[in-house]
């Protein structure tokens, strides 16, 4: 098994060391773990932080190089093990942040590159301490519309390989909005799922879902739609913050995947898929 989506303590909302998470993923019989560290760059907002030794810096290429080099370094100490250690990051997108991207990720063997909306307006839906900020001016057709444009814009960007978490927005948006939540528009989902066939990203199973709300991200409902796409590119993760969510439900995503007739999840070797049979 894999996982490809993974928060060690660089990132600030995540606990748990390099070391830590590979020694889990041996104990849990893991081959290959992809670190995927918040990468939020936003110059209207306070979080563009990455984390060493328990101290906050602000994100720059000279901290995700020295990333880079923390991750390399674990690779090849857990090489002799058979686990093999992944180089990736988690963006968070805004539209506009190409070249600010490119020049933090200037010079990185990035084997992974994830592109997540965690913000609308500079407001982070993705936090139950900020989310009622963004929910009091927008009614729910607003907030589902302007999340999903916000990913079809991120798709367009071509920077990414795979797209997080597709429906985060029901995270909080379901106890704010009620079920009405899921009643997205089947042209509006339609409609990203056509991009991300046309654009070559992959889709990605992410477990943390369950652990929050019972439910995978992407629901059943989307997952039905990612079919009739016939989507090439499937991911898997866990997004654990902590070692102990390490792997989590990832078999059950096999089985998830398969029941929508996807048979093949992908790995990436310096931003190259290859994929497995599941
Ligand atoms: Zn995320
Ligand atoms: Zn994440």
């Amino acid at each position: 098994m894999i996982d490809y989506h993974i928060h060690t303590d660089h990132s600030t909302d995540a606990s748990g060391t390099i070391a830590e998470y590979c020694q889990r993923a041996l104990q849990i019989g893991l081959k290959e773990i992809c670190f995927t560290n918040h990468c939020e760059l936003d110059p209207q907002r306070n979080d563009s932080f990455i984390r060493f030794n328990g101290e906050p810096e602000t994100l720059s290429n000279r901290g995700l190089t020295k990333l880079q080099e923390e991750v390399f370094q674990a690779r090849e100490r857990f090489s002799t093990n058979g686990l093999s250690v992944k180089f990736g990051i988690e963006v968070g997108y805004y539209p506009g942040m190409e070249k600010e991207l490119n020049r933090v990720m200037d010079g990185l063997s990035l084997d992974f590159v994830i592109g997540a909306i965690h913000c609308l307006d500079h407001i982070c839906i993705d936090s139950s301490r900020e989310c009622d900020r963004y929910y009091d001016d927008h009614d729910v057709t607003q907030y589902v519309t302007e999340y999903m444009d916000a990913v079809s814009s991120l798709i367009r960007s071509r920077l990414f390989d795979s797209l997080a978490h597709v429906d985060v927005h029901k995270k909080y948006g379901r106890n704010r909005y009620g079920q009405n939540i899921d009643n997205v528009p089947r042209d509006l989902i339609a409609g990203v799922f056509g991009l991300m066939k046309e654009h070559g990203i992959a889709m990605e199973i992410n477990t943390a879902g369950m652990r929050f709300m019972n439910e995978f991200y992407p629901a059943p409902a989307l997952m039905e739609i990612a079919r009739e796409h016939h989507l090439e590119y499937i991911t898997i993760g866990s997004d654990s913050h902590q070692p102990a969510d390490l792997g989590k439900d990832l078999d059950l995503a096999i089985d998830y995947l398969k029941s929508f007739d996807f048979h093949t999840i992908y790995r990436f070797d310096n931003r190259q898929p290859s994929g497995i049979s599941i």
